[in-house]
């Protein structure tokens, strides 16, 4: 499987960089955001190392539908039942600061849209 020893989320995940975890296995893992901007906001993440959207193949097609329905689990496991948004940043003009996939779910709050 896919690592990049200078990832940020690929240390996180090989466990030689501190998170908080909320829910690990073989292919994914969910940390809690840092810097949260919602009062509920989790980021789904592979464990496999894939740096942007664009990055994905056709052989990643299971594991983006387990990363969707991870983020769906978790919503519905932290009470998001009034709504909430799942947030897929790819490159720079979208604000990508972390270069590992990670789909952001956020809520606890009404959501402004259009987003910034
Ligand atoms: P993006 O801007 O879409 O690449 O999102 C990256 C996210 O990673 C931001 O929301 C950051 O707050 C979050 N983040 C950065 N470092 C960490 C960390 N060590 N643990 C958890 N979340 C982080």
């Amino acid at each position: 499987m896919a690592r990049d020893p200078a990832c940020l989320f690929c240390r996180i995940v090989a466990g030689t960089t501190p998170a908080e975890f909320l829910y690990r296995d073989e292919h994914t893992a969910v940390l809690r955001d840092v810097r949260p901007q919602a009062p509920f906001h989790a980021l789904v993440i592979p464990v496999e190392h894939v740096r942007t959207l664009d990055d994905l193949r056709e052989e990643h097609a299971a594991l983006v539908a387990e990363l969707v329905l991870r983020a769906v689990t978790l919503a519905r496991e932290h009470g998001l039942a009034e709504g909430y948004r799942l947030v897929w940043n790819c490159g720079a003009d979208a604000g990508q600061s972390v270069w590992h996939i990670h789909l952001h779910v956020l809520g606890g709050r009404a959501l402004a849209w259009p987003p910034g």
